[in-house]
């Protein structure tokens, strides 16, 4: 099997809350020797940081004028840990208030754009990465050689989410998981701006009966095709 022959390499992996893009991108970032990007964290580091300054997330003018002074930057660790302006806020990211606040965030289209221009900033220094979150083949990085979109089942996202946060050794109440994932589904594909969408000539792969690792199977198995599609 040939990986991708061109020296650049963009995998997108887009798909909503829980269906497992963020596990699965790592994993076969890892696999495959690609930087892994996750830039869910990056809207939940700029939700973080808006929380600790202690204002209100749905102030759009006020959350813009903040956001465009914080500088974000992942480390080398893996995973990967977040600075905003030199504040390490990795262990605040998948906190519930956080996680409450994010859609707000994620629905600020001056938030949007300053994310936006830093993801293809990362994208163009590493070259050849795996990219997730709601609008990276869609939106961001439009030009992707390989573009997927992994969905599930709400309740199957949801238990998945509960065990994530249960492993992390955090609370977790599957009930209201499954109602904070659907509160920000219809919120992601409702928004005007990059709104949740399986891009165009993207392959969509429902996860809701696979394994973690059929799926990363699943994914390996596509980025090599096309790398001998391309070769
Ligand atoms: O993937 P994760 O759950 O960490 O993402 C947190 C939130 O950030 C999502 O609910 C979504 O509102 C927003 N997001 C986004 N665009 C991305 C990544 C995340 O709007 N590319």
């Amino acid at each position: 099997m040939t990986e991708p022959s061109s020296s650049t390499l963009i995998v997108t992996i887009d798909g909503p809350a829980g269906s497992g893009k963020s596990t699965v991108a790592r994993q076969v970032a890892r696999q495959l020797g690609l930087y892994f990007l996750d830039t869910g964290a990056m809207y939940r580091g700029v939700a973080a940081a808006v929380l600790e300054a202690g204002m209100d997330p749905a102030d759009h003018d006020a959350v813009a004028e903040f956001a465009a002074d914080l500088d974000l930057r992942f480390g080398n660790e893996d995973p990967p840990h977040l600075t905003v302006n030199g504040v390490d806020l990795t262990h605040r990211l998948r906190d519930a208030d956080v996680t409450r606040a994010v859609s707000d965030i994620a629905a600020n289209a001056c938030v949007r754009r300053m994310l936006v221009r830093a993801q293809r900033l990362i994208g163009q220094d590493k070259g050849r990465l795996v990219t997730e979150g709601r609008d990276q083949g869609s939106v961001v990085f439009c030009e992707a050689q390989v573009k997927l979109y992994l969905d599930a089942a709400p309740p199957i996202r949801a238990r998945r989410r509960a065990l994530q946060l249960r492993e992390a050794g955090k609370p977790a109440d599957e009930t209201k998981i499954l109602q904070q994932i659907l509160y920000r589904d219809e919120r992601d594909r409702t928004r005007a701006d990059g709104p949740l969408v399986c891009p165009e000539n993207a392959t969509c792969i429902d996860t809701s009966d696979m394994t973690l690792d059929q799926v990363i199977e699943a994914v390996i198995a596509h980025v090599r095709a096309e790398g001998e599609r391309s070769a």
